[in-house]
């Protein structure tokens, strides 16, 4: 039975989207590919707020987080670990020979201004990494004031930001907040099906790039800059997901992006005021998620259980992550979902445990 995925990626993807993927091929050097390359771009501009550059890479999401970070270092790089997720960039730059340390709290707490600062002084790093949404426990990172202390005392510093399961349902100013690198497949916030990462880039980070010697090829900046004006890729783009990419970006626009980000924290409330009502809510509550609520199980239901439950009754949501199996159940609130949508699944599992 179809199940519709409240799941935190792959998210519910649209009928629409899913038959805009199935258009006709066209060759990646024709005109045709440059076109569609050409349209779309602008839109995740807008989407982003930005003036700068945005790549498509035919890849997951981290791919191009390990891309990003082995381009953005002369020095030395400071991981910021609240979670799996940002521990993977972490681990990610151990693996490529990169200088780097981790500044790491426990699972469900943020990474504040005050810890950046402090973790910042001790060295000269010349790279940060950060997770906007760390989507193991809900937390939502104050990007905009790390940002903004960053530029302050150490303007050196690149600010690179894993928006996986943000970009396209949060609100994010690539250039009001001074972002360097900001990256997100697109079978999150955006609906897609997974195999694109879409990633802004500053010039900053573009210049940076050009004095690492190992910065890899795939992934490099100045690789994808090739041809970037004339709206093509160094190697062969996912063709079909930017054709789908490029008609959700036109509903996106179409139904305004300020009323995207109020919907998503329209549906983020009414999870978190049943979970506070029935369970509780795992993380920091100044520092929730507005795309992913993590939801601690104060009842020791059966999450695997009541997974098998609602699959009977057509959706699927996600266990806690990693050691927090069975401990937490996760329910996301992004991409194309609804508020209608939302109330239904909390319905169909008051239902399932008499609450
Ligand atoms: C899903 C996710 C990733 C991994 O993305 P892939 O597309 O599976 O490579 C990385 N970071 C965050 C925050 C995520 O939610």
């Amino acid at each position: 039975m179809y199940k519709k995925l409240f799941i935190p990626g792959p998210t519910h993807v649209r009928d629409e989207i899913l038959q805009a993927q199935a258009a006709p091929m066209i060759g990646h050097r024709a005109k045709e590919y440059s076109a569609l390359q050409g349209e779309v771009t602008p839109k995740l501009q807008q989407l982003l707020y930005t003036g700068q550059r945005v790549y498509l890479f035919a890849s997951s999401s981290s791919g191009v987080m390990e891309g990003s970070v082995r381009q953005a270092s002369t020095k030395k790089v400071l991981n910021t670990v609240c979670g799996a997720f940002s521990k993977r960039w972490h681990q990610m730059t151990v693996a490529n020979g990169i200088p780097c340390d981790r500044l790491e709290v426990p699972m469900g707490q943020a990474i504040t201004t005050d810890l950046v600062d402090e973790a910042l002084a001790k060295d000269d790093y010349d790279a940060i990494t950060l997770c906007h949404n760390e989507t193991s426990t809900g937390v939502m990172n104050p990007i905009p004031e790390i940002a903004a202390l960053i530029h302050e005392k150490y303007p050196d510093v690149l600010i690179l930001i894993d928006a996986v399961s943000s970009m396209a349902g949060s609100k994010i100013e690539f250039d009001a907040w001074g972002l360097d690198v900001c990256l997100a497949g697109v079978q999150k916030c955006f609906a897609l099906p997974p195999g694109l990462t879409v990633c802004a880039v500053s010039d900053r980070a573009r210049e940076r790039s050009l004095q690492v010697s190992n910065r890899g090829l795939y992934f490099a900046y100045d690789q994808m800059d090739k041809r970037y004006e004339t709206h093509q890729t160094p190697a062969t783009p996912a063709i079909s997901l930017i054709q789908a990419l490029n008609k959700q970006m036109d509903d996106i626009l179409a139904s305004g992006l300020e009323q995207r980000w109020a919907r998503h924290i329209a549906m983020a409330e009414i999870v978190r005021e049943w979970a506070r009502k029935n369970f509780a809510l795992y993380g920091d509550e100044r520092y929730l998620s507005n795309t992913v609520t993590n939801v601690e199980n104060t009842r020791g239901i059966s999450v695997a259980g009541l997974n098998q439950e609602l699959a009977l009754r057509g959706a699927m949501i996600s266990n806690g992550y990693g050691d927090l199996k069975e401990k937490c159940f996760r329910i996301a609130h992004m991409g194309d979902l609804t508020v209608a949508d939302i109330k239904w699944l909390l319905g169909q599992i008051d239902d399932i445990l008499g609450l």
